[in-house]
């Protein structure tokens, strides 16, 4: 079979790998370098997959292709290729060079040895027949079947008047209606992040960093893919600063402090949080650093504790940098090989399909489970 694969990221590389061991593939991108994205994924080291559980993970259930190829066929399809990875404290695996390159390098050895040939130009439009006719500005050629993995580049799928779900941007920094330059920055460790949304709340632990207009993280990146699956940036953020403490202790923790050898309110914060945290929390509160520690009523601990465990922000839009797109062709549109159901012989695979998940190895995960997938498929 003559096999066309339209775009060279992290599911294209792979589909066109798997395609090739029986066919004769040409993969086609619209960079200049294969594999661009993957460079820059994990911080240039390439997270590619997690070994912990997928639950909660995606915006839908992918049991069913998991099943088939899961966490642990990523690592042994690397390992197979050549590529030696190690597992962090939190399941998230990386080569152990630390270099995104290693990953690409292994693909590109693979599909060299398997002859698949490359036509660095954009794919403009594909027609459909009983064969396909792949279009560049320059090129034309036949093929038997196409695999799409194009990432969240919609133009294909409005040309071939494909229906898909619209995207959003997730794994995203959000925007507060708070001006927030006064933290912007600060990195809180071992926070919780809650975000009221729609009349549920998502939780998330770990870090969030302060940017001059919003906030950002890892924590943050979790909770925006709630917001882009609705298509719908508004909501509550509710920062816990002390998770570990319960309401009670903390009132304990600061009632005990008015014992300290101190003067005001600003000697009363010193040494709970950053000093920006602290004057932001007395800003929120309309109290005064001056205020003199005789004049601090229960009610002011009482309030201080509340916003220590509910800093509370306006979530009112998004920042541009993303790492993946919400939306897409949808799974129920497809085969369990990623065939469409509606044309045969035509494939989607990772991030045009309408599959996102969070932080930690699973976008890139579902990238190469479904190429496998949709390249073995014939
Ligand atoms: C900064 C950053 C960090 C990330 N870190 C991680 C991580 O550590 N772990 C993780 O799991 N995920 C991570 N992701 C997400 C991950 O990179 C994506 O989920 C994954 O790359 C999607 O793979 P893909 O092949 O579907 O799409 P892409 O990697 O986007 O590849 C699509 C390719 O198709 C090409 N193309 C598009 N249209 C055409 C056309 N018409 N003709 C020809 N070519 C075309 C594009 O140029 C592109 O090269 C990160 C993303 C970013 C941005």
């Amino acid at each position: 079979m003559r096999v066309a694969v339209i775009g060279a990221g992290a599911s294209g590389l792979v589909a066109g790998l798997c395609a090739s061991k029986n066919n004769d593939v040409t993969i086609f991108s619209a960079d200049e370098k294969l594999g661009k994205k993957i460079l820059v994924t994990g911080n240039g080291r390439c997270n590619l997959t997690n070994t912990a559980g997928f639950k909660d993970a995606y915006n839908q259930d992918l049991s069913s292709f998991f099943e088939r190829y899961s966490n642990l066929d990523v690592i042994s399809f690397f390992n197979n290729l050549g590529l030696e990875v190690y597992v962090d404290s939190e399941g998230r695996v990386y080569p152990i060079s630390n270099s995104a390159q290693s990953v690409v390098d292994v693909l590109l050895n693979a599909l060299n040895k398997n002859n698949v040939k490359y036509v660095y130009e954009k794919v403009i439009s594909i027609k459909h027949d009983e064969i396909f006719k792949v279009v560049t500005n320059t090129h034309e050629e036949v093929f038997d079947k196409v695999i799409i993995a194009t990432g969240s580049e919609s133009d294909l799928l409005d040309e071939m008047k494909i229906k898909y779900k619209p995207f959003s941007l997730s794994l995203v920094a959000l925007k507060t209606k708070e001006n927030t330059q006064s933290l912007s920055g600060i990195r809180l460790s071992n926070v919780a992040a809650r975000l009221s949304f729609m009349d549920k709340t998502y939780v998330e632990e770990g870090e969030v960093l302060f940017k001059d207009k919003g906030v950002s993280g890892i924590c943050i990146f979790n909770l925006s893919a709630y917001l882009a699956r609705e298509n719908n940036y508004n909501a509550k953020l509710y920062i816990d600063l002390l998770p570990k403490f319960s309401f009670e202790n903390l009132i304990l923790m600061l009632g005990n402090r008015l014992k300290l050898n101190i003067k005001n309110l600003y000697e009363f914060m010193t040494g709970l949080f950053n000093k920006k945290i602290n004057w932001y929390i007395l800003k929120i509160l309309n109290l005064s650093e001056e205020k003199s520690i005789k004049e601090i009523t229960e009610k002011d601990i009482e309030n201080i504790a509340k916003t220590i465990k509910n800093l509370p922000f306006n979530i009112v839009n998004h920042y541009e940098n993303y790492q993946v797109k919400s939306g897409g062709v949808e799974l129920c549109d497809l085969t369990s090989n990623l065939e469409y159901k509606h044309i045969k012989n035509l494939y989607f695979t990772g991030e045009i399909v309408d599959v996102d998940g969070l932080c930690g190895g699973y976008n890139l995960t579902w990238a190469f489970v479904s190429g496998m997938l949709a390249g073995e498929d014939d």
